[in-house]
């Protein structure tokens, strides 16, 4: 089966102000969509409104996300961000699950889940992202932690909101170090996850219509060769999508595919 590609950028905790908007709109421009992919990026909470404002100005496709949220919609919650919040001002995709907010800021599978479910009630996408540790992996424990944490990010999602639901597989070593996934070690990690949502969660059809992102110090340079892979369909890019043509030839090589 074939799946249209998708690209996400996870600015994290980087760009003020103008630094946000003008790589908005360069990528606005530069972000050609030559061919199928769906493009979101996702600044920091700061700078959802206006990032949205440009690109809307822009006419661009790409969408806006959201890194997190909490899953409550409104209340004695200081500090937080609801869903209904983000609506308002034209985030449509949320992040959960990033390895930072598990490994850094302690969120537990239970969290997750409750962000999961309550994103997909809200009507949003959901990226859920998982992935292993160095120590699990060299412990042979991938497919393990994998399936774990997709099994859990998924507990109580009906087959139809699944359509609404991407997998960003992102080894946790990877993420930031410079150091990539083989193409090889990326496509087993990927058919090991899309084979469990299939005989373990759902059901042929929906394992194979959804769509699964690598993760981990992806840059124009290793792109090529990772979506070439059949169970790898696009990227959640960090640090390369802070440079807007990188980010760019990150997209091109998946529509390029
Ligand atoms: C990420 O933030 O999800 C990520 C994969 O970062 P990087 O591309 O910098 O490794």
């Amino acid at each position: 089966m074939s799946r249209t590609p998708y690209v996400g950028g996870n600015w994290k905790m980087n760009l003020h102000g103008d630094e946000a908007l003008a790589l908005a709109q360069s990528l606005a421009s530069v972000t050609a969509m030559s061919g199928p992919a769906d493009v979101v990026i996702c600044p920091a909470f700061m700078y959802l409104s206006s990032v949205g404002d440009v690109l809307a100005k822009a006419g661009s496709l790409i969408k806006l996300g959201a890194q997190d949220f909490y899953a409550q919609p409104n209340g004695a919650f200081t500090g937080e961000v609801s869903l209904s919040m983000l609506r308002d001002v034209g985030v449509s995709v949320v992040l959960v699950g990033h390895s930072e907010r598990r490994h850094v800021l302690g969120e537990p599978d239970t969290l997750i889940n409750e962000k999961t479910l309550a994103a997909l009630e809200a009507d949003m996408e959901v990226i859920l992202c998982v992935g292993e540790t160095l120590e699990q992996r060299k412990a042979g424990k991938t497919d393990a932690i994998n399936w774990g944490q997709t099994g859990y990010g998924l507990a109580g999602v009906t087959a139809d909101q699944m359509t609404r639901v991407t997998i960003a597989y992102e080894p946790v070593w990877a993420i930031g170090t410079g150091m990539t996934a083989t193409p090889g070690d990326a496509q087993n990690a990927h058919q090991a996850i899309r084979a469990f949502v299939q005989f373990g969660l759902f059901n042929e059809s929906i394992a194979q219509s959804m769509r699964i992102m690598y993760g981990g110090s992806a840059k124009p340079a290793n792109a090529g060769d990772l979506i070439a892979q059949p169970d790898v369909d696009g990227f959640l890019v960090g640090g390369a999508s802070l440079v807007s043509d990188d980010f760019a030839a990150i997209v091109a090589a998946t529509q390029e595919n």
